[in-house]
């Protein structure tokens, strides 16, 4: 997710192209790399774009989702989440490896955290960069690079018979093309005990033209239960094409659920939490988790209180339909399963 790895690049210089570049990496390929690009784009003073220093994680940010913000807001909730900050440089050091993950590695790329999940990280890559991502410290150069490295995470998956759901997790696997997924995904089919494959992804809210015909067939097809795990914080991230592309992998009988994290200044208040919930159920999508912000290096400004976070969830429960109120979580190291805070 700090860049995108060799093979994962939609542009190979010198290679000649063999068939015509999908819509979706065209818009990757085009999208904002540059703070002050992306400052006057939006209308804002170019200055806004000038952070204290290179945090390492440069700005990506794609224009489907620049074309949702409001040009002239420098506190627009969707330029926030990409927008690098000074604030990022002036944080505390804080540990990378803030969820435990790292101990749980069974194999390269492969996590077993939970009883009958295993989160395979299918990809190094993201369409977007998000400034709060607790991954941004995450030794990707780890990830597996070529459809062999993936070898031992598949023997692992093969020899341990407890293990019924793979989570497709990076980065973003939506980042692979529509046929590396698919010979990853055949893989995971033909072992026998796999009944649930979950993706977890950005990509189709950033750049919905990446729900593609090939993706939507791969899901109709497969052996496996498809649950799709979508990413959003705000109701301004979801336009008609989201919503299309989310109808496109329900018709294709994916289960459909949004995940977002509780970020100040983004969507830490009643109003936009209740916004982003009736959007996400308008559009059929099912609040599954809000996420108390993972602590890394760098994302201390976006932080509100654990008893902040439960009284929000707490008031979303007095005014929206059980099945529209996400579980209020976190992620604790050595927990069996995600904390339950509200
Ligand atoms: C969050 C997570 C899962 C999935 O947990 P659910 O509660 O089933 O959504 C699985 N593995 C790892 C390592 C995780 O962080
Ligand atoms: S939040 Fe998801 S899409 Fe955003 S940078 Fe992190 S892994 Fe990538």
């Amino acid at each position: 997710m700090l860049s995108l790895s060799d093979q994962d690049s939609p542009v190979r210089p010198g290679v000649p192209e063999i068939s015509p570049e999908p819509d979706w990496r065209r818009e990757l390929r085009l999208a904002f790399r540059s703070p002050r690009a992306l400052c006057e784009h939006l209308k804002l003073p170019p200055e806004l774009g000038d952070p204290a220093a290179d945090s390492g994680f440069p700005l990506l940010a794609p224009r489907p989702f620049v074309a949702r913000m409001r040009p002239g807001d420098p506190a627009d909730p969707l330029l926030l989440q990409v927008l690098p900050r000074p604030e990022e440089s002036q944080s505390e050091a804080l540990p990378a490896d803030a969820v435990g993950d790292l101990p749980s590695q069974r194999a390269n790329g492969l996590l077993h955290k939970y009883r009958g999940r295993a989160l395979l990280m299918a990809a190094g890559g993201c369409a977007v960069n998000c400034r709060y991502c607790f991954r941004r410290h995450f030794p990707y150069g780890a990830t597996p690079k070529s459809d062999a490295a993936w070898d031992p995470a598949i023997e692992y998956l093969q020899s341990d018979p407890t293990v019924s759901e793979v989570i497709l997790s990076g980065g973003d696997p939506l980042i692979l093309g529509d046929a590396r997924l698919e010979r990853l995904v055949a893989r995971l089919a033909d072992i026998p005990h796999l009944r649930r494959l979950r993706i977890h992804s950005r990509l189709p809210i950033v750049i919905p033209q990446r729900v593609t015909d090939p993706l939507c067939d791969l899901i109709a097809r497969l052996r496996l239960r498809v649950v799709v795990v979508l990413h959003t914080n705000h109701a301004n991230e979801i336009d008609d094409a989201v919503s299309e592309a989310v109808d496109e992998l329900r018709r294709a009988g994916a289960m459909v659920l949004n995940q977002s994290v509780l970020l100040r200044g983004v969507n830490d208040n009643l109003e936009a939490l209740v916004a982003l919930s009736e959007r996400l159920v308008d559009i059929g999508v099912t609040p599954y988790y809000l996420h108390q912000l993972d602590m890394v290096a760098g994302v201390r400004h976006f932080e509100s209180t654990l008893s902040e976070g439960a009284a929000l969830v707490e008031s979303m429960r007095r005014c929206l339909p059980g099945y529209a109120v996400p579980r209020f979580v976190q992620e604790q190291a050595g927990e069996p399963y995600k904390t339950l805070l509200a």
